[in-house]
This record gives C-alpha cells, structure tokens and sequence, in this order.
C-alpha cells in the first residue's frame, strides 16, 4: 500500500501535478507547488466548494480577510497559549522529534533510543511587519482562516444586511509550524483551508451541527469518493481542538498510519461547534460587543458557531489515491498480450483536470494535424483542452486516462471526407462521431451529465 503513495507522488512529478518546492536547491521541507494539471484540479476543487457553499445554500456570503492580523487576535482566540500547541518529545540518540501519540512503547519508532519527557510547542508562524526587524511588530501568519471571518462578523451582518441563521464562507492560506510534517502533501507547513463559519442561536446549534455533517458527508460521496474511504469519527473531549464543544473528523482511509496512530484513517475535514468560545472572547479583548440583536425577540446573545473546515491539499491527495488505479494487462486489444499496466486516474468529470485532448490520428498527415490544431483553437475558450500528436493513438489514449482526460477527440481520415471526428469517453472507452460543427454542444452535453 505504501508503494501506491510512491506510485502517485511519481506521477504527481511526472504528469505535472504536484512539484517538490525549490528543488534545484534541494527542496524545502513540507513545501509543494502545483503544477499544470494540479493548479487546475485545486481550481476546480476550490470552485466546487465555493458553489456549493454559495450556490447551493441560502445565506452564505463569502469573504477574502487578510492573512496578516493585528497579533491580539490570536491572543484572545488562545493561539498563542497552550491551545494552539503540540505536545512532543524528542529521542535522545538521534534527536529527532515526535507527536506524543506516535510514541507506542515508550521509546524512538526510528532508532529505539530513550526518549525526553514531552513538552509544548506552539504552532504559529512568527513574523516582522515593517522594515526594521528590531521595531517592527511582531505578528503571525494565521494559522485557520476562520479568525478572518469572525473579524468581520459585524461588517459582514451589518453590509449584507443577514440574519441568523448566516454563513460566511472563506478559501485561503494558512501556516502552521507543523514540528512533523510529512506524507507529501498530507501535512505541509504552508496549506489552504475551505472554511465555512455558520452563525446560530445557541438552541439551534445542536441541530445545524448534525445538518452540516451530513452535507458534508454528501459533498465527498456527489464528487465520487469511495463510500468504503470515507466515514465520520466524533473525537472525545481529551483529543478536541481547544475551542471546540463538539468535534467530528471526516476521514479518509489514507494508505499510510494516520499521526494518531488510527492505522490509515486520517482527517479531511473538521466539523465544530465553536460555541460561542470565539466571539465571547474577541468581545472580553476588544472590548466591541459582538452580540447579536434579534429584533424579533429583542434578545441579546453570543451567536454560536459550527465551522466546517477541510485542507484543499489534504483533500486533493485524497482524491488522487481515490481514483487512482493500476489496470494489469490494459484495457485495450493491444496491450491485453503485453506485461502493460495501464494506470487511469478516475477523477469526477468536474474535478479531473483537462477536460478535452484532441489528437491527430498520425501527425505525418498535414490535412489532418491542420484540421485537429483548428478544433483545438475552437474548444480552448470552453474548455481545458491539450493537444497532443506525439506517439501511437493508443499510447496517447493512456496518457490521457493516467491524467483522467474525460474525452479524447481523434481527427482520422473519416474527418478528412465528411468533418465528423470521434469522441472517447474514458471511463466506457466508447467512441461515437459527432460532426466538428456540432462539437461544442455535444461536448458540454457528456461533459455536464
Ligand atoms: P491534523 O490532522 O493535522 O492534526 P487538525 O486537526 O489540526 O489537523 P484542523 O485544525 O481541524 O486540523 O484543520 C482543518 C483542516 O485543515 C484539516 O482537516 C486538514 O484538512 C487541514 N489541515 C490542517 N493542518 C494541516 C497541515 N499542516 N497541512 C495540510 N492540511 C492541514
């Protein structure tokens, strides 16, 4: 199983998807760029979410708060206490360090040596704002978007004019001084969140924290997540994030021990009932009263909070092992007789990053490469497009699926005499002809269904 982890990397290099960071100066620990295709599925996966959120739900606004905050925010939300903290130990022969829970019989998984007794290290990222390190302010770069949003709980009540129940929702960076990060992408010191902030009366926040448990159950099955990959875990006070009254983790089955040891199940996403932990405590330090008014009732009150919080990377490499698969002899006449493995990568129609290739049959035929170069001009507004005439079609058709191209458009002789062109799905391998000047409607249709 940890071959596959290895298998998906390589090919996350290979194909464009994700790259090691800086990596003519040998990397940077825990720091990943997205390549071509990845920067494309983080897109798609980031617009999903968002229209989800927006879309599909009545009030939920969203928002872009700035990464930089005055540092008393992270004050009063205990960032910068005990709360935000890892608890680690350290071996004493080969001084590396681990999470307290990743110790299992009281010495180093690596070498065996003793161990230290466990201590507390905060997670926030330090740094300088202004010119002169000496003077400048100290501040943080945030460690969960979601501060942003309660910053601006009062602009975004008052601008969009909402009543409670209301949503804001946010994507954007976040920093964390992970001591151990590791499993590629899985644990980054630098990572997106999606993070949805729902404001309730407190009566009410027992009831929308199981509705936005099962919504967000439902996003990860719609977009094809394996149901046997997928479950919700409640996570028991001792283990809960400092501000959370009620915690579930959505976790996937990863191939890899989970840091807690829950061999493979590791989180995606945390649904939380803040209470009124952030808003009551940005009222003490600020000394604003973020209460609500309700005009109806004429009360006063702390709303609570369910937040749902998921990592884009976390859940990105999710779907990638999900839909990842290694077909032994191909699938194809011609590579059934071979050793061949074919490898295909099944991703949601809406989240697989090209959408359309269009090859040429052969490319030592000038009519046809001219007529392929045209329909590609012509699909490119519509959709992520790649053109490709280099090898044998079959050979293109798998690197096409090991990316998981939806459709694979071939311009052979038959197009030369009557304009039609061929259409391969990649999950039936089905071709159908459809005429070039009917492309673009036909395309959206298998595209959208
Ligand atoms: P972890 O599993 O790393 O202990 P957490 O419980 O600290 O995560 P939350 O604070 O609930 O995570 O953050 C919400 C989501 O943000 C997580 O479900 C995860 O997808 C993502 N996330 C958190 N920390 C990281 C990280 N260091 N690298 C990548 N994604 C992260």
């Amino acid at each position: 199983m940890k071959d596959k982890i290895s298998k998906i990397v390589s090919l996350a290099k290979r194909r464009g998807f994700i790259f090691p960071s800086s990596e003519i100066y040998g990397g940077f620990e825990s720091s990943y760029d997205f390549g071509p295709l990845g920067v494309e599925m983080k897109r798609n996966l980031k617009q999903l979410w968002w229209s989800e959120m927006i879309k599909n739900h009545d009030d939920i606004v969203g928002l872009d708060a700035a990464i930089l905050m005055n540092p008393k925010v992270w004050q009063a939300s205990g960032h910068l206490t005990a709360g935000f903290a890892d608890t680690l130990v350290e071996c004493k022969e080969c001084h590396k360090r681990f999470k307290k829970e990743e110790i299992k019989n009281g010495s180093c998984p690596e070498c065996g040596g003793k161990i230290t007794k466990p201590r507390r290290f905060n997670l926030m990222m330090k740094t300088f704002a202004g010119p002169v390190q000496e003077k400048a302010a100290t501040t943080y770069l945030r460690a969960e978007t979601c501060q942003g949003i309660y910053m601006n709980f009062e602009n975004v009540l008052n601008s969009a004019r909402m009543k409670l129940p209301f949503g804001i929702c946010q994507i954007g960076k976040a920093f964390r001084n992970e001591i151990n990060p590791k499993n590629f992408i899985f644990r980054t010191r630098e990572f997106e969140q999606m993070e949805m902030q729902w404001f309730c009366h407190p009566k009410t926040a027992d009831k929308w924290f199981e509705f936005w448990k099962k919504e967000r159950i439902r996003w990860y099955k719609d977009l094809g997540m394996k149901k046997e990959n997928l479950r919700s875990k409640e996570i028991p006070a001792k283990e809960r994030a400092h501000y959370a009254k009620k915690q579930v983790d959505i976790e996937y089955r990863f191939p890899f021990a989970s840091p807690a040891g829950r061999r493979g199940w590791g989180e995606i996403e945390g649904i939380h009932n803040r209470g009124d932990w952030d808003l009551s405590n940005h009222s003490k330090h600020s000394g604003k009263d973020l209460r609500y008014f309700d005009e109806e009732t004429k009360e006063k009150y702390f709303p609570h909070i369910i937040e749902t919080s998921i990592g884009v990377e976390r859940s990105i490499f999710a779907f990638l092992i999900d839909s990842y698969q290694e077909i032994k002899g191909g699938r194809t006449k011609t590579t059934k007789s071979t050793k061949e493995v074919e490898i295909l990568l099944k991703l949601d129609k809406r989240i697989a990053p090209i959408k359309v290739a269009i090859l040429p049959l052969i490319r030592n035929k000038p009519e046809l490469v001219k007529i392929a170069k045209e329909v590609y001009k012509m699909l490119k507004p519509h959709f992520v497009c790649q053109y490709d005439e280099v090898g044998s079609i079959g050979r293109r058709y798998r690197r096409q699926d090991e990316v998981g191209t939806i459709l694979c458009l071939t311009c052979d002789f038959q197009t030369l005499e009557d304009n039609t062109l061929t259409i391969r799905d990649r999950d039936t391998m089905k071709q159908k002809r459809v005429k070039i000047k009917d492309l673009v409607k036909a395309l959206k249709e298998q595209l959208e269904n």
